[in-house]
């Protein structure tokens, strides 16, 4: 059997034009364009790429955006300064700081400044324990992303047996509570995991997001299930490549996405839709 690719891009293009169509109708109902500030720090340049499409994305969809693209060594107590201004300026719907950030800055301190209401990314605690008691206010954008693209394929994760390789707070353990909020019975594995063959085996709905090329051998896949691979890992040849198997897997799996082309695009998809829900709950 040769796996249905799910078509990330597709998907999010589709997802762009609702939020631009949102965008316009807002305008014409005199309500304010909705803005996100993005913050860079450093000069890592798979953040550079990660931020320009996120602005690019903006352009697309009529949403406002304001870039801060600050030195390497800029110390943290700056970069509070900064979020703590946007924070109070009424203009802007949603903050956003690139990760990683330079090692002498604390990510979780600086995610705990924005606030909650703008915290697009969802990386703020009071967003994560939210989610935890089916309230979601913000949803991590790339967990939510995987969510929409099931939606779009027909999948419903209800009564499925959903397994998540990773257990990091922005990929692996939101993932895990958003196919537990759809009522899946969820397993989730990590670095300590024994005999992760056999739980990748038992998953009609597989989540990987791991950081290591080919990690999740594609022998390892029931026959049928659905393959999210979340990875995205870039090889020597510049080529980039996901944490899945990709051609083996292709050929047991029922659905599958692309690296490129599958989780990635969802991901700034959700962000512009977080990004015009912020708006909404400003006006
Ligand atoms: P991360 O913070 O490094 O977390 C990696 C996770 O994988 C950890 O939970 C770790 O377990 C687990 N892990 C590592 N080695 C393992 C092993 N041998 N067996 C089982 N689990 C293992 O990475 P991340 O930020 O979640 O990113 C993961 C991947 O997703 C990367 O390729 C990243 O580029 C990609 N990503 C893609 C998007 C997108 O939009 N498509 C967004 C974000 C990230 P422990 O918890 O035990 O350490």
């Amino acid at each position: 059997m040769t796996a249905q690719l799910i078509n990330g891009k597709e998907i999010s293009q589709q997802r762009l034009a609702a939020v631009a169509a949102a965008v316009e109708k807002r305008a014409a109902a005199g309500l304010h364009t909705p803005c996100l500030a993005v913050i860079l720090v450093g000069d890592n340049p798979a953040s550079a790429v990660y931020v320009r499409n996120k602005k690019l994305a903006c352009q697309k969809s009529g949403i406002e955006s304001l870039s801060y693209e600050l030195p390497a060594s800029t110390t943290q107590d700056e970069l509070l300064k900064l979020v703590d201004e946007l924070n109070s300026n009424p203009k802007v719907d949603g903050i956003l700081v690139q990760l990683p950030l330079p090692e002498h800055i604390d990510s979780q301190v600086v995610l705990e400044t924005i606030l909650p209401h703008k915290d697009v990314d969802g990386f703020h605690p009071y967003n994560v324990g939210r989610l935890v008691v089916k309230m979601p206010l913000m949803r991590p954008c790339t967990p939510k992303g995987v969510m929409t693209l099931l939606e779009s394929y027909g999948v419903d994760p209800k009564g499925k047996k959903a397994v998540v390789v990773g257990a990091s707070n922005i990929v692996g353990r939101p993932q895990a509570l958003e196919l537990l909020l759809s009522r899946a019975t969820v397993t989730v594995c990590h670095s300590a995991t024994q005999n992760l063959a056999e739980e990748v085996a038992q998953a009609d709905i597989l989540v990987v997001g791991v950081g290591i090329p080919n990690f999740v051998k594609g022998e390892w896949i029931k026959p049928g299930a659905i393959v999210i691979d979340v990875g995205i890992n870039r090889l020597a040849d510049g080529s980039l490549c996901g944490d899945v198997e990709f051609d083996v897997a292709k050929e047991r799996a029922g659905m599958i996405t692309p690296v490129p082309g599958g989780v990635g695009p969802m991901t700034i998809a959700t962000l512009l839709e977080n990004t015009l829900h912020a708006a909404e709950l400003h006006d």
